[in-house]
């Protein structure tokens, strides 16, 4: 008789906007019930909702889906998962927030439970590529998630934050009156950003079900090209990503050779973000900053610190 352990780890990624009118108390209950379960991850809990990243056995992360299946609050919430590694998070991290998005939209702000864009599925939306049917995919994160990779012919309204779209929206007036679709990794942003271009006077919005990951997952390497950023230590994900029609889509930002490896920049007061899109080759040769200047700043800290011990010891 042997006793089979399954010990592989998954990844859940899910949200819902739904009203929490007593957040403080899901925020303790979803800390006992990861910490039961031993799932590690982030959460955030708003008035508005949920969001969360979370891993664990995959076991455990069944678990999970169940309790919260049996709860009215979370019950039908589609999750999105995929392969963990065991060490896609350090600790798991529950945190109470105004929204689920970081950076309110301000006067804009909308109420996704009222105005949101419509659903296309992936199969769907797979079916428009195919079609040759008149629209235009917007890509609601950040740059640096982008760059790795993307639907093609997607538009990108240059996000550096979440909170920049009101301001970015002008570049997408020519839109107003085509079929927009909006993505973003799993959905979350999606259900807010196409809210406001509904408010802002776009007549056809749709969004993406599921997100990116779910299209990822039904279509590996098919219309959305390279790798999925994720917020966890994995830094990019995909599906079947040893298949000859994965591509990598972006560049050293040091040698320009096709890359897709983020680094951390050597200098820890680096300001533009944490990462970098760098190459092995780069890597070797011990190139590790994202900029000269960065560089610069690193070696004069480094002589100033040399100096010092000098003129100590003397
Ligand atoms: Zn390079
Ligand atoms: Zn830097």
């Amino acid at each position: 008789l042997s006793i089979e352990t399954d010990m592989s780890y998954t990844i859940l990624l899910y949200y819902k906007y739904t009203t929490l009118t007593n957040p403080e108390e899901i925020v303790l209950e979803q800390k006992e019930l990861c910490a039961k379960l031993g799932l590690k991850g982030r959460i955030i809990i708003a008035p508005e909702g949920i969001n969360g990243t979370v891993e664990g056995l995959t076991e455990a992360t069944n678990d999970y889906i169940k309790v919260m299946n049996e709860s009215t609050l979370f019950k039908d919430i589609e999750y999105k998962s995929s392969v963990g590694t065991g060490n896609a998070f350090r600790k798991l991290s529950i945190k109470l927030r105004q929204e689920l998005v970081s950076g309110h939209l301000g006067i804009d702000d909308v109420n996704p439970n009222v105005t949101t864009g419509k659903y296309v599925s992936a199969e769907e939306l797979h079916e428009w590529f195919r079609t040759n049917k008149r629209f235009y995919i917007v890509d609601m994160r950040n740059d640096y998630e982008y760059k790795v990779g993307y639907f093609i012919n997607s538009i990108q309204p240059n996000l550096k934050n979440f909170r920049d779209l009101p301001n970015t929206l002008p570049q997408l007036s020519h839109l107003t009156d085509e079929v927009v679709v909006t993505v973003c990794t799993g959905g979350v942003r999606c259900k807010k950003a196409s809210g406001l271009l509904i408010n802002k006077g776009f007549k056809d919005v749709y969004q993406l079900r599921g997100g990116i990951h779910t299209y990822m997952e039904k279509y590996p390497n098919q219309d959305f090209k390279g790798k999925l950023y994720v917020f966890d230590a994995r830094i990019t994900m995909g599906f079947n990503l040893n298949s000859p029609d994965h591509e990598v889509v972006s560049n050293c930002e040091r040698c320009g050779d096709k890359s897709d490896l983020y680094i951390d920049c050597g200098n820890i007061h680096c300001v533009s973000h944490r990462h970098f899109l760098s190459c092995e080759k780069c890597i070797c040769r011990g190139d590790k900053f994202c900029s000269d200047n960065c560089r610069e700043i690193y070696t004069n800290f480094q002589s100033t610190l040399t100096n010092i011990s000098q003129s100590l010891k003397s």
